[in-house]
């Protein structure tokens, strides 16, 4: 694939596209200053990120749906030059909850739609206020859903217009083929957000998808911030890999560039968190050089089938 900093979009399969790059929005609301996911941001936005991952329960869309509407009012860009990804979460499966929860995003986005609404989870949790509802044992309270009635509820937000294009997350293949195999399917997923890197390649659902027009968006692409309260930290920190290293020396990159370039040379959009400005304007370094074939191949033998996210709710 032959991609420049002014291509580099890949197609959905409703017509719709989304670019290869975005910047990811998750931070712990406890380690995290206020403001820092605003000014992050502004930071991608003018470094040319038209991409951005969030979520309801990252606590921080507020900050993101300011920074948009603030680089929109300086002139820097136009509503739709933006790509926002936002998701449905657990305890919103039930059908009748799904647009009113998409509303209430918009509401705190201060958008008239987003880009791509996605189901966050196969699995549902209690409907109610707690967003991570536990019993008097510690053990969280699950709730049956039909993941294609859920679907039908997130079929009729395109329809209204709320969500331009509608997708799932950590979804395997059996979970797509049940919403694929729906009766009655108006729109199939265009998109399946799943962990990612030279450390866990996905070869498989990658596979999968590619035969069903379902782009790959990987997230945690860097390897996860090493958090312990949610990463399994035993898999080896993926930036320190020497094959990463030793290519990105040839090209003067760093291993996060070659691991971010490696996913987009075979069209897997990445997500990469930073709020960092000089790393935020870093990982959008990614256009400028390509990998080999043999490059690539040496990156996909690093698959070691290990997720840093486990998600073990
Ligand atoms: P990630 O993007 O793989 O890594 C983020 C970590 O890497 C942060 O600690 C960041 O620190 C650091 N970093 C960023 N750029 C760097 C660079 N060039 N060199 C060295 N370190 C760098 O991990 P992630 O946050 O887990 O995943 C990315 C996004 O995917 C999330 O923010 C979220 O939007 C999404 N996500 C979705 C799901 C899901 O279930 N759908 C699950 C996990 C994540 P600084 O900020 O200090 O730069």
């Amino acid at each position: 694939m032959n991609l420049t900093a002014e291509s580099h979009r890949i197609p959905l399969s409703d017509g719709n596209s989304i670019p290869l790059l975005g910047l990811g929005t998750y931070a712990d609301p406890q380690k995290t200053p206020k403001g820092s996911c605003l000014e992050a941001v502004k930071i991608a936005i003018d470094a040319g990120y038209r991409h951005i991952d969030g979520a309801f329960v990252y606590f921080n869309e507020h900050e993101v749906g300011q920074a948009i509407r603030e680089k929109i009012a300086e002139g820097k860009i136009k509503r739709e030059d933006i790509f926002y990804c936002g998701k449905l979460w657990n305890t919103c499966h039930p059908p009748e909850l799904v647009r009113p929860t998409l509303e209430k995003t918009l509401k705190i986005l201060q958008l008239d739609y987003v880009d791509l609404y996605i189901i966050e989870l196969p699995m549902a949790f209690k409907p109610g206020e707690a967003l991570y509802p536990k019993d008097e044992n510690g053990k969280f309270i699950y709730h049956e859903t039909d993941l294609c009635a859920t679907w039908e509820a997130m079929e009729a937000c395109k329809d209204a217009g709320l969500a331009k294009s509608i997708g799932v997350s950590n979804f395997n293949r059996r979970q797509l083929e049940m919403i694929m195999n729906k009766p009655g399917l108006k729109y199939k997923p265009v998109s399946n957000q799943v962990e990612c890197h030279p450390y866990f390649t996905q070869p498989k659902l990658l596979e999968f998808c590619r035969q069903h027009d379902i782009v790959i968006v990987g997230y945690s692409p860097l390897g996860t911030s090493r958090d312990e309260s949610w990463v399994n930290v035993s898999s080896p920190p993926l930036l320190k890999d020497p094959v990463l290293n030793a290519i990105g020396k040839k090209y003067n990159k760093t291993a996060a560039q070659v691991a971010l370039r490696f996913n987009i040379q075979r069209g897997v959009v990445v997500i990469p968190k930073s709020f960092n400005p000089q790393r935020i304007r870093e990982n959008f370094q990614i256009f400028d050089f390509s990998l080999t074939e043999k490059e690539m191949k040496e990156i996909e033998a690093l698959n070691k089938n290990v997720r840093y996210v486990e998600l073990l709710m």
